[in-house]
């Protein structure tokens, strides 16, 4: 009786993922399309490191499918992240709010900068920042001082709101946005985990001010390792291109540098790992999607769990499928992981919360019911776009 749970959700894994070689990975990359030669031109041409054609190819790939007029490539998400924080005016002692329910990037990119993870709730039908409970927070919370916000309680700046577009859904931009101008609040998007992702029509990643997208090994699009900036901004674009590659003046043989720099560029044979894989995307969202309405379909005939599905108008890259365990039987969770896990599928919980980490829990933060009954019965289901 108390495994019917755990043995429905076997079942359903075992029909959707019928053809598939055991065990299954979460999320794999595949490299089916130019990424052997675009690499071995790197390894022919001698341009493997920190300059070349590809990372100019790649930023302007990049910034041609999210529709910005910039995009920079870097060495990571996480060093995008702690770039658009900083060109997003973050200082020593501001607050930055961001979602608990995120990975761990996004809370350390705050802590680069000096300032304070201030920590918000999720909206159970986007996975994202619930921007209604947000407003009524920051109501109560914030000290409005000609256009800047403070925290009543601290006394500090609360200067940025960091919105993460969870397993590839985007969160409710429109709204977000409204929240963080009528707050005096810079909008920023982590879409590490979204690039394909709609909201409205819209790339996610062209909604802020900055934004971030990352190219690890498990994310839609690899570039082995890798990230960037996206903006709107050309200036802003520009001072992220000159901050990460160590704020070196352009000049033919001198050693200029101008300001307290970062050695965050990406490397030629990394873009060009990028640049095939991106060739790539909108076949695997096609592919990401399909495998998604397969799950849909499975998983709507057994009770006890929901499969996850987009938010409304939105169309999201379906970057990790989710299933969500309903409330009352959240304690089967456990038991669905290790029978599909010892089954060959490999299935996950969602990250820890942030303040459920040590280095987090201190921080300040909102009523966190949605995330904690979320962080709960949230399971991971393999992903991979070729499934
Ligand atoms: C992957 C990820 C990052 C970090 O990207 P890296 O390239 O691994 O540094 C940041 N935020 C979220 C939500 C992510 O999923």
């Amino acid at each position: 009786m108390d495994n019917d749970l755990a043995n429905d959700v076997l079942d359903v894994l075992g029909r959707c993922l019928a053809g598939a070689k055991r065990p299954v990975a979460l999320h794999e990359p595949r490299f089916e399309g130019n990424e052997w030669r675009y690499v071995k031109e790197c390894l022919d041409s001698g341009w493997v490191s920190s300059v070349g054609a590809f990372v100019d190819r790649y930023e302007s790939d990049l910034a041609a499918l999210t529709g910005v007029r910039r995009a920079v490539a870097v060495v990571n998400g996480t060093a995008a992240l702690h770039m658009c924080l900083l060109l997003a005016g973050v200082e020593r002692e501001d607050e930055v709010l961001m979602p608990t329910l995120t990975f761990v990037a996004t809370a350390n990119a705050v802590v680069y900068c000096g300032a304070v993870p201030h920590l918000v709730d999720s909206d159970a039908s986007t996975l994202g920042v619930d921007p209604e409970k947000l407003r009524a927070y920051m109501e109560s919370l914030v000290e409005r001082r000609s256009d800047l916000a403070f925290n009543k309680l601290t006394g500090r700046r609360i200067r940025a709101l960091v919105v993460m577009h969870t397993f590839g859904h985007p969160a409710d931009l429109e709204s977000l946005s409204r929240v963080c101008g009528d707050f005096g609040l810079v909008l920023i998007e982590d879409a590490a985990e979204s690039l394909g992702s709609f909201y409205k029509g819209r790339p996610t990643g062209n909604w802020g001010l900055l934004s971030a997208v990352s190219f690890n090994g498990n994310k839609i699009v690899t570039a082995g390792g890798g990230g960037a900036i996206l903006t709107n901004n050309v200036e802003l674009g520009d001072l992220a291109k000159h901050l990460t590659t160590t704020a070196r003046r352009p000049h033919r043989w001198e050693f200029v540098h101008d300001a307290v720099g970062y050695n965050y560029r990406l490397p030629n044979i990394n873009a060009a790992l990028g640049c095939a894989q991106l060739e790539q995307l909108p076949e695997s969202v096609t592919r990401k999607r399909a495998l998604a309405v397969r799950y849909r379909d499975a998983f709507a005939s057994i009770s006890g769990a929901s499969f996850f599905l987009e938010p409304e108008d939105c169309c999201s890259n379906y970057w990790l499928n989710a299933l969500l365990i309903d409330p009352e039987l959240a304690n089967q969770r456990d038991r669905v992981l290790a029978a599909s896990n010892e089954a060959g599928f490999m299935t996950r919980p969602v990250w820890s919360l942030m303040h459920r980490l040590p280095m987090y829990a201190a921080c300040p933060r909102m009523n966190l019911d949605v995330a904690e009954s979320l962080a709960s019965r949230v399971v991971n289901l393999p992903s991979s776009a070729f499934l």
